[in-house]
């Protein structure tokens, strides 16, 4: 199995937030496990904590959050 599908079998179990992302905070409060803090200037899904609800999804103002 290559590395690249490794990666893409890892990624398939948590949502992630994309460069696009503006830091406004909104998706903070909709993960029901905290999964969602600040790094830096954007925000990040903690992929560890991420129980893939996908309730953060439609919160996003810039459709920055994909799984
Ligand atoms: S998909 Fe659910 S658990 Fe994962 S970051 Fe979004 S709200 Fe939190
Ligand atoms: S709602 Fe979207 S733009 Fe705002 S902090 Fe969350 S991921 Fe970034």
């Amino acid at each position: 199995m290559s590395l690249s599908k490794i990666e893409r079998e890892v990624k398939i179990l948590a949502y992630t937030i994309s460069d696009e992302c503006i830091n406004c905070g909104a998706c903070d409060d909709s993960c029901p496990v905290g999964a969602i803090a600040e790094a830096g200037e954007k925000r990040v899904i903690d992929e560890d904590n991420c129980i893939d609800c996908g309730a953060c999804v439609d919160t996003c103002p810039v459709n920055c959050i994909s799984e």
